[in-house]
């Protein structure tokens, strides 16, 4: 973790947030390189999820909402978490981080009593601060597609089973944020609340089965090892009092197993919940079959910036001569770097700028001229690049390039006139 979190700031991916005040807990910048890593890794969500299938649209709800929302979702009343505070070294932890009662940090044996404390940010509305203009800053961007369900399948013209997803915000006043970008206070989720006929219930069933699988294969086919990644259902008593079923997809992170994205079974509750908070009527009516139900969901829900973790952490290796990032194409913050062989050559230099403008519109690319070849594969490795190209005395004569391979580090020439396409086929192909 230490390697992955120093390799993050080095290379220009995360910051600690106002880290020239000495940072902020629970707050993370994400520069050049991650700022490109973060957009392919909601990319690569959002066109599995909304782009490619014709049964889930999207949206994008506001973060302040009305405080009735969170009266109604629930959060207001059970969205806390258990601290208790050591009076000798003044650390503070979460109850369920605590076993036994000595303080975990200083061996003492001073801890309070566990007391509860919510974990939404309270935020004011307009010029007054009093009671009438409290609001929250969402803990989750569910409760907005929950709010807009029937605005959506009325505009979109869509009936159960079908999905509403989001990408957006999310902010948790964590008591005790930390393993870097893991838990932090401001982070982003993505989720996808998919609806599905209440009745039979083996439906919704089916439907939490085949979520658990697609997400699973997601990760898998985005390049996690398996033997980093498992699936572990909740027992009875580990399920929220609503939930017919959960199960959370873990990572083996250096700390130990942990929760990367939880996907549940929610019933009716949500829908439910905020029939009885608006006292609107929220439930579906089937043209067809003139039925009308409120509907079942199911959610899977992932932090991007979790996810973002776990695709790092999963693709650094440190091999004798160099560390590389074995990122998927698809999630890799440069796709081809294009190197002129010489710097005092200007006729090298020229073509390899040309060739770098030329991948321009088809990929993300970079350009340096700086230290010899090996020390730019170096850099290039580093940050995940799957290609390298390098324009050569050769190239001017025969216009084609050195193709370098990040993981296997094999080279091929191509012709620049086939280039994009060569380019692009690699990347499809993983
Ligand atoms: P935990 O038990 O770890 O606090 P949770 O079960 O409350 O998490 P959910 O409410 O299920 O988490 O949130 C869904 C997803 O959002 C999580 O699987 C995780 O990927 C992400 N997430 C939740 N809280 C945070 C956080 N504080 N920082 C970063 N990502 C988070």
């Amino acid at each position: 973790m230490d390697e992955i979190t120093a390799l993050a700031k080095r290379r220009g991916f995360i910051f600690p947030s106002s880290e020239i005040y000495g940072g902020i807990s629970g707050a993370w910048d994400y520069g050049p390189l991650g700022v490109e890593l973060k957009r392919n890794v909601r990319e690569a969500w959002w066109r599995d999820i909304v782009a490619l299938r014709d049964d889930v649209v999207g949206v994008e709800t506001a973060i302040l909402m009305s405080p009735e929302v969170w009266r109604a979702s629930g959060h207001l009343e059970h969205f806390f978490d258990l601290m208790v505070d050591c009076r000798s070294c003044k650390k503070r932890f979460r109850a369920d981080q605590v076993t036994g009662p000595r303080c975990p940090a200083c061996g003492n044996p001073t801890l309070t009593e566990p007391r509860s404390f919510n974990m939404m940010f309270k935020t004011y509305i307009g010029a007054m601060e009093d009671a009438t203009s409290v609001a929250y800053l969402r803990p989750e961007t569910a409760q907005g597609i929950f709010t807009d369900f029937k605005l959506v399948y009325q505009t979109a013209r869509r009936k159960p089973p079908f999905g509403i997803a989001q990408i957006g915000k999310a902010f948790r006043n964590e008591i005790t944020p930390g393993n870097f970008i893991f838990r932090s206070r401001e982070f982003e989720q993505m989720e996808l609340e998919y609806f599905v006929r209440p009745q039979p219930r083996e439906e919704g069933r089916r439907w939490f089965d085949y979520w658990v699988e697609e997400r699973y294969a997601w990760f898998l086919r985005l390049g996690i090892q398996s033997e980093r990644l498992r699936r572990r259902a909740y027992s009875g008593d580990e399920l929220a009092h609503y939930s017919q079923a959960t199960t959370d997809i873990e990572y083996d992170f250096p700390f130990g197993w942990a929760e990367l994205e939880g996907i549940a079974h929610r019933g009716t509750f949500d829908l439910e919940q905020h029939v009885r908070g608006s006292g609107k009527d929220l439930s579906f009516f089937d043209e067809e079959t003139k039925e009308k139900y409120l509907p079942a969901v199911i959610e899977p829900s992932l932090g991007v910036d979790r996810a973002c973790l776990v695709f790092l952490l999963d693709a650094y290796e440190r091999e004798a001569d160099r560390t590389v990032l074995h990122l998927h194409p698809r999630l890799a913050p440069i796709k081809v770097a294009v190197f002129p062989l010489v710097r005092n050559k200007p006729e090298i230099v020229e073509l390899a700028v040309t060739v770098e403008r030329g991948l321009r519109p088809h990929v993300r690319t970079a350009f340096d001229d700086s230290g010899n070849v090996g020390k730019r594969y170096y850099r290039q490795d580093e940050v995940g690049t799957p290609l390298c190209v390098t324009v050569d005395y050769d190239s001017l004569t025969n216009q084609d390039v050195t193709v370098r391979d990040r993981d296997t580090k094999q080279q091929v020439r191509v012709s620049i006139d086939r280039l994009p396409s060569y380019v692009r086929d690699r990347l499809d192909q993983a």
